[in-house]
């Protein structure tokens, strides 16, 4: 279902959506345009308070991910000056574009690109459409996609976050109408993660604070979806609430390393228990992933293709 914006669709809502480029003779635009080509993305997750989807990444989204495959054009959803072409903490690449809009400036954000200066440089003019970098999945991210935020005001600072699936919607180019599919908008009432070294528990944000607990490795934490602070997430380990640092809680299970059988027929379990299922027996000297420990001495390993449990005395560094 392909919608076709042409200057006068967005109706009682076209004085606010006017674009002005801000350069003399260029023109003004009436609408934005969806930043990657129709049916080349999903809406793979929305903006506001969600779990954190790798380690380090945020726990309020503050832009609209576009899942796609790596290389997609990405065009400039407005008319407007590059005020940041390049790399930036968390996003790899980016590139930042400033349009006149709304009655002042606004700030369109293209994150996790694959080169933020490949096609445009900070100062340049850009056109509305035109291409100005390629979905990629530079930084903290999972897959390819196009992470893109829009902020009034200013780019950070005295600036804030909208919504950008209402803001194009309201501007003539529904990312929903152009999606090839999309995720349900969810947010989860508890997130689930694991501790991805020894770490402290502390009583607030920042080092200065408390250490509450010191918590081992692979060890489970839940928490609200948006409880953070900067780089801080808020957290509950075995009923204790506290704050961990970002860069060490993960959605998932930290390997361990590799480990090395000791003893010729050590048996793959499908449970921590002598009672469990024998899935494989193992080498002397083959080599395992340990994922995960478990009580009373097994281990959680990934072998020839295999998840299973062995116990942990039979194994070597
Ligand atoms: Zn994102």
């Amino acid at each position: 279902m392909r919608r076709i914006i042409t200057t006068g669709v967005t109706l009682g809502v076209a004085a606010a959506v006017a674009f002005t480029s801000g350069v003399a003779g260029a023109g003004a635009a009436t609408a934005a345009v969806r930043p990657l080509p129709d049916k080349s993305y999903g809406l793979s997750s929305y903006y506001g308070p969600r779990c954190m989807p790798i380690r380090g990444a945020s726990t309020y989204h503050l832009g609209q991910d576009m899942s796609a495959k790596k290389g997609t054009p990405i065009k400039s959803v407005a008319p407007g000056t590059v005020v940041k072409a390049g790399s930036a903490p968390g996003f790899g690449q980016v590139v930042v574009v400033r349009s006149n809009a709304d009655g002042g400036k606004v700030f369109a954000v293209y994150g996790h690109v694959v080169d933020g200066d490949k096609y445009v440089k900070a100062g340049k003019y850009v056109k509305r459409g035109q291409r100005i970098a390629d979905v990629g999945s530079s930084g903290t991210s999972t897959a390819p996609h196009l992470h893109l935020e829009i902020w009034k005001r200013a780019y950070k600072g005295s600036g804030s976050t909208t919504d950008p699936l209402p803001w194009m919607k309201n501007h003539g180019a529904s990312l929903t109408a152009g999606a090839a599919w999309a995720y349900q908008r969810v947010v989860p009432k508890s997130c689930n993660y694991y501790t991805t070294t020894t770490v402290n528990l502390r009583s607030g944000p920042g080092t200065g604070y408390r250490v509450l607990k010191s918590v081992k490795v692979n060890r489970w934490l839940t928490a609200k979806p948006g409880a953070g602070s900067g780089v801080w997430r808020k957290v509950n380990y075995g009923g204790t609430t506290g704050w961990m640092h970002a860069n060490y809680v993960s959605p998932g299970l930290t390997s361990l390393g590799t480990r090395y059988v000791e003893v010729n027929g050590l048996r793959l379990r499908s449970k921590p228990s002598t009672s469990g299922k024998v899935l494989d027996s193992l080498s002397k000297g083959e080599a395992v992933k340990k994922i995960w420990p478990t009580s009373n001495g097994w281990v959680k390993v990934f072998v020839n293709g295999k998840q299973g449990y062995v116990y942990a005395k039979y194994l070597r560094k």
